[in-house]
C-alpha cells in the first residue's frame, strides 16, 4: 500500500512539475519582460519642466551668431562677439532649436499657449521620439 501510494505521489508531483515548468521555462515569458523593459524605456525617453529643457541654439541678437545654452539656467555667451545674456532674458533671443539630449538630432517645438508664453511648451525628436513637455501648473 505505501509502496503504491508513493508512486502515486511521484506521478502526482510530475503532472504538477509539467504544469509548472512551462511557466517557469518558457521563452513566452522572457520576451514578455522583454518588452515590458521596453515599454520603461520608452515612458523614460521624455522629460517634464523647464529644468530639464533640452539643450537650446539661440540666435545672438548683436552679431547674429549661434550661441548654445545647454542648460536652461546658464546664462548665453554668444561665441562670436561676446555678448553676455542671462538665462532670464532667453524669451527675448530668438530660438533656432532645441537639440535632442539622446540623439542630438534637431527638435521641433512649439508653444501651446502662445498667448501667454514665448517660450517653447514642447518639443520632440523625430529620430529617437524623446520628448519634452514644459508642463506648468495653472
Ligand atoms: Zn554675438
Ligand atoms: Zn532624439
Amino acid at each position: 500500500m505505501p509502496g503504491r501510494l508513493k508512486v502515486l505521489f511521484r506521478l502526482l508531483t510530475s503532472v504538477l512539475n509539467a504544469v509548472v515548468d512551462p511557466l517557469r521555462k518558457n521563452p513566452d515569458s522572457d520576451s514578455l519582460r522583454l518588452s515590458s523593459a521596453e515599454i520603461h524605456t520608452t515612458t523614460n525617453d521624455g522629460d517634464v519642466g523647464w529644468g530639464r529643457r533640452p539643450p537650446a541654439r539661440l540666435r545672438c541678437p548683436r552679431c547674429g551668431a549661434d550661441c548654445e545654452q545647454h542648460h536652461p539656467l546658464d546664462d548665453i555667451d554668444c561665441p562670436r562677439c561676446v555678448a553676455e545674456f542671462s538665462h532670464e532674458e532667453f524669451p527675448e533671443l530668438e530660438l533656432l532649436f532645441l537639440s535632442c539630449p539622446v540623439c542630438g538630432t534637431r527638435m521641433e517645438h512649439g508653444r501651446r499657449h502662445p498667448e501667454a508664453f514665448d517660450v517653447p511648451e514642447w518639443a520632440t525628436c523625430h529620430g529617437c521620439r524623446y520628448h519634452w513637455e514644459f508642463k506648468h501648473s495653472y
